[in-house]
């Protein structure tokens, strides 16, 4: 199958055409998929910094942010068939998702 270069919308990054969907490339693909989540568990994570700080028991906020991030691992198997891509992918947007509480604190 040829395959023609194409501009991801989002990102900007050059794609080949086979790669991408709707104009956007896995990576932003991905991205988008879980934003829903990546907020939720930005949520859950800066609740379980309250929790901790007022030395309450945060165990079953631990369980809820392990829960989404299984569920974002399910989302991003959906898009990547390939385990490995789909493994790294996860960490990548987990690391995100957990840095992300710094930029939104205080919201
Ligand atoms: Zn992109």
């Amino acid at each position: 199958m040829s395959s023609i270069l194409i501009f991801c919308k989002d990102c900007g990054k050059q794609v080949p055409s086979s790669e991408a969907r709707d104009r956007l490339c896995l990576d932003c693909r991905v991205r988008r998929s879980v934003a829903d989540l990546r907020d939720e568990h930005a949520r859950l994570w800066r609740k379980r910094d309250r929790y901790r700080r007022q030395r309450a028991n945060v165990d079953q906020i631990g369980v809820q942010i392990a829960r989404v991030e299984d569920r974002m691992g399910q989302r991003i198997k959906e898009l990547v068939s390939n385990d490995r891509q789909a493994t790294d992918l996860l960490r990548r947007e987990l690391e995100a998702a957990r840095g992300q509480r710094y930029t939104i604190k205080g919201v």
